[in-house]
């Protein structure tokens, strides 16, 4: 439940469907009150999926479970082994945008590797935190790096870029799905 008197700050397309709203200031602020719900889930405290490495065999995951990799995403020690996704110890969140990143360095390598090249796309991590929130399909919040550092990003972005169909239509595309 949210505190009755918890503010709550969000972005969101006006009644004229403008998604103009892009500034801190711009943002809207109201007393929520108090929030029930059928069901919560708790959505913090994950941790990374790293016990079939438990072994030790191939590397030892740090305390954090994740595992040390090179510039080129290889796991540190191995030539031909690569690591990508949350289980990297790579110092930026977990999450699906920045593994799709890394899949394309690796790709990129194991292709070298099949060619008889040295592979040499390398990975460097996002210096500032992204993030896209959508709030249903018309609302959210986010942030994207910049040469001058973190902008908040404009509602309509989120919108476009993530809420209005939360990526299903660029992953059936990916896939070769039909809709
Ligand atoms: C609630 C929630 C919301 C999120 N929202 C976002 C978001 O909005 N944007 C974003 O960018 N990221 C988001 N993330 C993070 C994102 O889901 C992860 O960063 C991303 O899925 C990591 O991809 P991955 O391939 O490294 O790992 P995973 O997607 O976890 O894939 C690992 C796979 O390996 C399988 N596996 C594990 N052990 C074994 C085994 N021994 N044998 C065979 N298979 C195994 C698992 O079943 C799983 O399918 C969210 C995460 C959570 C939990």
């Amino acid at each position: 439940m949210l505190p009755a008197d918890e503010a709550v700050a969000l972005g969101a397309v006006d009644e004229a469907g403008d998604a103009g709203l892009g500034e801190p200031e711009d943002l809207a602020e109201f007393t929520a009150g108090d929030i029930t719900a059928d069901i919560w889930f708790r959505a913090h405290g994950v941790r990374v999926n790293s016990g079939y490495l438990a072994d030790g065999r191939l590397t030892t995951p740090g305390p954090r479970g994740t595992v040390a990799v090179t510039g080129t995403l290889n796991v540190v020690g191995y030539d031909h082994v690569h690591a990508l996704g949350d289980l990297t110890d790579l110092p930026e969140a977990k999450m699906a945008g920045y593994a799709m990143r890394h899949a394309e360095v690796v790709a990129a390598n194991i292709t070298a590797r099949l060619r008889g090249e040295e592979p040499t796309r390398t990975y460097e991590a996002a210096p500032h935190p992204m993030i896209l929130l959508p709030l249903g399909p018309r609302g959210g919040v986010g942030q994207f790096p910049s040469p001058e550092g973190p902008v908040v990003v404009p509602v309509g972005t989120v919108v476009e870029y993530k809420g209005a169909d939360l990526f299903t239509s660029r992953f059936a595309a990916r896939f070769g799905i039909e809709r």
